[in-house]
């Protein structure tokens, strides 16, 4: 793109559009960087830029940039039904296929689709199906929602209000009322001189201690992602999953595990619930569904849910125009038959997730790096300002934008939270593009150190 009409577009952004998460005045005088084309593991930059994407969009593009065949089932449906909606009794063929896909694809007995356009929508209708969920059964009292400080679900008033972070809370009044947090599992700084699973534990029974708190006739369900994704690439101790599982079976809550992140291969199983061993009621699922190539999200209902909310529900006053729209389901379908067809999820699990994680190990050995984490095709490198010690820089945050911009001027986009730099490739990276996202990112941390 020329050097022209590249900055004219950099003036248009800055006049007209608002960015999601931005400090937009300070973006207006640094100029957008506008992206341009992407193929495989690579985007390209308006200037030229060939970017490694070790980050995947935005943990979203599991089969990669470029597949021909997810645009060409999109123009195909449009051209034969571009449009119809589920509200009228009525379905189209792509949206019945991805239901019956979905429930056959999920753990357990999760075999109810409701489709929506995104994560965030996805948990707004969790908050308000589980609410109707209790209601109906005569327990209208059973309302209450836990989830976690630091949590992510979503940046809609629910999803913003069952998500635990504080700068999000800030703006609009949130959390709603009836949403409770506890503090979210995280070794590194929390875990003292427990061993990962004893802390796990520990971690874990804070749910029991709240539920107890508020009286378990009022906590209708809690909300977690098995990984925790935007704070930081939190992955619990293993032994916390089973031990939140069996709290809330023994109290009758709800879980609902948010595998908008997890979701679709990023731990190497299916699904993250696969890879922690245990088994939600509720599940949100979106990015990776459609690989982020068009917006889909839906909840997965089990069958003790789903059967209340048909069997005693009446008619459920929730829907949105687009909820199983047919073009994102066809292009949903197409992206899981790709996944399937090309063993993406196998192949990462058995080959290249093992391999990535013997050079983030490596990376971890940098002066710079307090702890590697990773998981599958998802990771954190936690900067520090002295090893072992388990403690972050005081002014939080400045280091990992400056390794951030080091490794973007390297070609590589890794993201910055606070100051940890998180991983998520699209799930086909190769064995030698993580050597050069791990040569990149060693660059990019000695520059910064
Ligand atoms: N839940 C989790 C765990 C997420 O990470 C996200 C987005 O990053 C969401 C929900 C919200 O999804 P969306 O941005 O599609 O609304």
């Amino acid at each position: 793109m020329d050097l022209h009409h590249r900055q004219t577009l950099q003036q248009l952004d800055a006049a007209h559009h608002l960015h999601p998460f931005n400090d937009n005045a300070a973006l207006a005088k640094k100029g957008t960087r506008i992206l341009t084309k992407g193929e495989g593991v690579y985007v390209w930059d308006a200037e030229g830029n060939q970017l490694l994407d070790a980050f995947a969009g935005l943990w979203c593009v599991n089969v990669g940039y470029g597949r021909k065949e997810l645009g060409a089932v999109a123009a195909k449906q449009m051209e034969q039904l571009a449009y119809y909606n589920s509200f009228f009794s009525c379905t189209t063929e792509p949206t019945v296929q991805l239901s019956a896909k979905l429930a056959e694809l999920t753990p357990g007995d999760l075999n109810h689709a409701f489709f929506t356009n995104s994560g965030s929508e996805a948990n707004d209708t969790i908050l308000r199906l589980v609410r109707h969920f209790w209601a109906v059964q005569d327990q209208p009292m059973k309302n209450i929602i836990i989830g976690r400080h630091n949590g992510y679900h979503g940046s809609t008033v629910a999803g913003a209000s069952l998500g635990g972070m504080k700068g999000m809370h800030k703006q609009g009044g949130l959390p709603i009322p009836d949403i409770h947090h506890i503090d979210p599992p995280f070794w590194f700084s929390d875990g003292g001189d427990l061993s990962p699973e004893e802390y796990g534990l520990v971690a874990a029974r804070r749910l029991e201690d709240k539920i107890l708190e508020l009286g378990p006739e009022r906590v209708a369900a809690f909300i977690g992602e098995p990984i925790m994704g935007a704070i930081g690439v939190w992955i619990p101790p293993m032994s916390y999953w089973p031990e939140i599982e069996r709290i809330c079976r023994k109290y009758d809550v709800l879980l609902i595990a948010d595998e908008v992140i997890c979701g679709f291969g990023r731990t190497g199983e299916w699904f993250g619930q696969q890879y922690f061993g245990f088994q939600a009621d509720i599940m949100p699922i979106a990015k990776g569904l459609s690989s982020g190539y068009i917006p889909i999200g839906a909840v997965m209902f089990n069958d003790r849910v789903a059967g209340v909310l048909k069997e005693k529900g009446g008619e459920l006053a929730h829907g949105y125009t687009y909820s199983g729209h047919p073009v994102c389901a066809a292009v949903a379908l197409e992206n899981i038959r790709i996944l399937q067809d090309e063993k993406i999820v196998e192949t990462c699990k058995n080959d290249t997730a093992p391999y990535l994680a013997k050079k983030w190990a490596q990376l971890g050995e940098h002066p710079l790096v307090g702890e590697a984490r990773i998981v599958g095709m998802v990771g954190a490198l936690e900067l520090v300002p002295a090893k072992p010690a388990r403690t972050n820089f005081e002014d939080r945050g400045k280091v990992g934008v400056t390794c951030r911009d080091h490794a973007l001027n390297q070609g590589l986009i890794l993201r910055a939270t606070y100051d940890s730099m998180l991983l998520s490739p699209p799930l086909v990276i190769s064995k030698a593009q993580i050597d050069e996202m791990a040569e990149k990112a060693w660059k990019a941390l000695d520059l910064t150190a």
